[in-house]
């Protein structure tokens, strides 16, 4: 499987959970694609929660909101990306916050409250299997950074 992003989508991305983390607080933002194009990310969202140190709580109200967004125009999400203080690893807290349990539901891990370089070095990819049990991917391997020509 190739996801697809745009280089602007993961600038934003990493903008975003800079910004919101400030160097010591759990973020999310979620990439969204279509029902009919599920590879193609077309929306990054900077979920609503309360972020700590070493996690983050999404807020009832967002969620409830997004679901019927995300209805009313075709799209699901995609994949889950959050910030780890440190290293990226996928914990357990991670299963808990899976948002989409179908398998093939992406999440992407991204160390040290994403003070490094845009771009997947030092991330963790887990992917929910066709069991349920989640497995560890590559990122490299799994989305295609998209440079408009
Ligand atoms: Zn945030």
């Amino acid at each position: 499987v190739r996801v697809r992003i745009s280089k602007d989508q993961l600038t934003e991305t990493f903008r975003l959970l800079r910004d919101c983390g400030r160097g010591d607080r759990e973020c999310q933002v979620l990439w969204l694609s279509p029902w009919h194009d599920p590879d193609r990310i077309v929306k990054v969202v900077h979920s609503k929660h309360a972020g700590h140190a070493f996690g983050f709580q999404l807020e009832d109200e967002f969620i409830d909101r997004l679901w019927l967004d995300l209805a009313a125009n075709g799209v699901g999400v995609r994949v889950q990306v959050h910030t780890h203080p440190g290293e990226a690893f996928h914990s357990q807290t991670d299963d808990e916050w899976p948002i989409v349990h179908t398998a093939g539901f992406l999440s992407l891990v991204v160390p040290d409250f994403a003070r490094g370089p845009v771009g997947f070095e030092n991330t963790y990819l887990a992917c929910i299997e066709a069991n349920g049990a989640w497995g560890e991917r590559r990122a490299e391997e799994i989305f295609r950074v998209e440079v408009p020509a």
